[in-house]
């Protein structure tokens, strides 16, 4: 595995693309059901970025960049907790 930065490390292209602080929600991995802080989860860059669980290294959250648009593909997680306040 290369190595990965947490999940505070992507915020500002999360918060970018979707206008959410990533650093405050909660996520539910669709693989193994550990539900856990997104800034705790691990983070690897490459084209886009890859937010993989921190139990079971499943990826929960993909988000790439094109010049133009930006692609999320969260079918990784099975619930995403963005806390309002
Ligand atoms: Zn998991």
């Amino acid at each position: 595995m290369s190595t990965f930065i947490d999940g505070n490390g992507a915020a500002g292209m999360f918060a970018e693309a979707l206008g959410i602080d990533v650093t405050t929600a909660v996520v539910t991995c669709a693989a193994c059901g550990a539900t856990g802080p997104f800034a705790e989860s691990r983070v690897y860059e490459g084209p886009g970025v890859v937010a993989r669980c921190a139990p079971c290294g499943s990826v929960v959250a993909r988000l790439v960049r094109t010049p133009t648009d930006a692609w999320l593909d969260l079918r990784g997680a099975r619930a995403v907790r963005i806390p309002l306040a």
